[in-house]
């Protein structure tokens, strides 16, 4: 049988460990501690349309076809565990003034050329869809499939899966690939990618989270991921059954995962000036993971060398990028090259796979 090592037990690792352990290979994961990273803080938002922008064309497509893959993703995750991991349906990104609202139409144009559907509301129609959002919503961006899911759901739903499909778990810090034994390696490590391929362009992008918890008698979480600019920073609130997940800051700080009070008060303030009522929720939770930050945005998937292959670098779009990661490595595993991910190549940075 072929033997696979997989380094790092994100949503990434468990997932490439998942499929190829239903495909056929003796799989051994290596985490330390499966669940640490990014993974586990992440909102869960699958928004690749949204954050389109003229000249991020690779990411735009790379994102939606994996967008597109999610519900039968989701899918084959239920049917293994019985856990439903959708929480909302549907996006509105909402404009408060009009340089905002001039940013929507460029994301619709820009989206729209490439065949994707996004549609602009006016006051009254973002009224009607999220009813307790702030007066001073005056448009917004309705984005009809993209949705999100639950991310601890889905971690929780892919150690089930890994558990169930025979995936060995190895607790240990993998310090040389080298010292791994096996006939191919997936690095999948996330933000410490780099560590263990020093030439791999992955670095750390710091992100405060905050989870809020309904209180009785306070207006329920909107049915929608909204999506805003407030105070000139970017911020989203995701439905969550029991409350709302308000993220995210950004910034570069190396692999500090403390959480700040500026932080919190920033992704507080700005909350508030979308969904006014969000200060009668409980802070439940406030939490800072490592994206694993690429330089164009787009992952870092591929051939390394003959024995091993990147799956890493995906940034803020990590848990949207699971279904064609997956695909992706499932090819490369293979001897193929899946079509859709190709732009994700590591080899764009990398001159004749040096290490
Ligand atoms: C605040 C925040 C909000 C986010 N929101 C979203 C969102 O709404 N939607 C979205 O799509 N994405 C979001 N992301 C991004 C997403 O979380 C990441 O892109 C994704 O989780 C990366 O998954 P991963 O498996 O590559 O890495 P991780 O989840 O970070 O896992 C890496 C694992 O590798 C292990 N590891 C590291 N080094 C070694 C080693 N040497 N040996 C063995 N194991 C090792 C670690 O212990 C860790 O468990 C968010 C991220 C943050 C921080």
């Amino acid at each position: 049988m072929r033997t696979l090592a997989v380094v790092g037990g994100g949503v990434i690792g468990l997932s490439v460990a998942w499929r190829a352990a239903e495909s056929g290979w003796e799989v051994t994961l290596f985490d330390p501690e499966v669940g640490s990273g990014a993974s586990w803080v992440a909102g869960g938002m699958l928004a690749p349309l949204s954050e389109g922008w003229p000249g991020e064309d690779d990411a735009l497509e790379f994102g939606a076809a994996s967008l597109a893959r999610w519900p039968e993703f989701g899918a084959r995750l239920f049917a293994a565990t019985g856990i439903s991991v959708f929480v909302a349906e549907q996006t509105l990104t909402v404009a408060l003034d009009a340089a905002d609202a001039a940013d929507l139409r460029t994301i619709a144009g820009f989206v729209g050329a490439h065949g994707h559907d996004l549609r602009l509301l006016d006051r009254a129609e973002v009224r009607a869809a999220e009813p307790n959002l702030a007066r001073t919503v005056r448009a917004a961006l309705f984005s009809p499939t993209e949705s999100a899911v639950d991310n601890r759901l889905v971690f929780e739903a892919l150690r089930r899966c890994c558990a169930q499909s025979g995936v060995r778990m190895r607790p240990e810090v993998v310090t040389s690939l080298d010292d791994l034994a096996h006939d191919r390696i997936v690095l999948a490590a996330g933000a410490a990618s780099a560590r263990l391929w020093s030439s791999l362009p992955v670095r750390p992008v710091k992100g405060e989270i905050l989870r809020l918890r309904h209180r009785p008698g306070a207006p329920p979480p909107p049915r929608h991921v909204v999506r805003a600019r407030a105070h000139g920073r970017q911020l989203y609130l995701v439905p969550r059954g029991d409350g709302i997940v308000v993220g995210a800051t950004q910034y570069e700080a190396g692999f500090d995962t403390t959480v700040t009070v500026a932080g919190v008060r920033d992704l507080i303030a700005d909350a508030e000036s979308i969904l006014p009522a969000l200060g009668e929720y409980e802070l439940a939770e406030a939490s800072a993971g490592s994206r694993p930050g690429s330089p164009d945005n787009l992952p870092l998937i591929g051939r390394l060398d003959d024995r091993v292959l990147a799956a890493t670098g995906h940034g803020r779009n990590g848990i949207l990028g699971v279904p064609l990661t997956v695909d992706a490595v499932a090819a490369l595993l293979d001897g193929d090259v899946l079509a859709d991910a190709k732009a994700a190549d590591p080899q764009r940075f990398l001159s004749g796979g040096k290490r």
